[in-house]
């Protein structure tokens, strides 16, 4: 049984407008993040406090999540 596997990642940035902890990048990916090339890219984020929008640098992240995403998404709401 092949199982189509991709992975996502999540980076979190403090928004250069509020100064909350509230910048979100999302996106997916075909291999497996690791966490030091997490930080040497750079990322389209956005704001869920103030929806401020910009790029932001994956070195100055104060977070960053990731996990596998099977092809039965679970990011329907
Ligand atoms: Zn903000």
């Amino acid at each position: 049984m092949t199982e189509a596997k991709s992975y996502w990642r999540l980076v979190v940035f403090r928004c250069v407008s509020c100064r909350r902890n509230e910048a979100f990048a999302e996106e997916s990916c075909v291999v497996e993040p690791r966490e030091d090339q997490i930080r040497t890219e750079t990322y389209q984020a956005f704001c869920r406090h103030c929806g401020w929008q910009g790029e932001a640098h994956g070195i100055s992240a104060v977070e960053m999540r990731s996990g596998v995403e099977r092809r039965t998404a679970i990011r329907n709401k």
